[in-house]
């Protein structure tokens, strides 16, 4: 966990706390290259957010810096 995570993981009761990771879990931070990650896994925390923002950033897999989107992956 990064600082950020931990940070809220410490200040929110503990059923809030898990429901962010989940959802930060669930958003997809996708690169054209077909290269994912979710938002946690690089650090991050998407919680209680709509919309698909894009974010320019390097994608370990093919090295280039891309446009990546970020879109919400539910388990249906
Ligand atoms: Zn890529």
């Amino acid at each position: 966990m990064t600082g950020l995570q931990k940070f809220f993981t410490n200040i929110l009761p503990a059923a809030w706390a898990k429901d962010m990771e989940a959802e930060s879990r669930q958003w997809m931070v996708r690169c054209t290259c077909g290269y994912e990650q979710s938002v946690w896994e690089l650090g991050g925390i998407r919680w209680k957010a709509k919309g698909n923002p894009k974010q320019l950033r390097r994608c370990p897999q093919c090295g280039q810096q891309t446009w990546h989107t970020i879109t919400r992956k539910t388990n249906l």
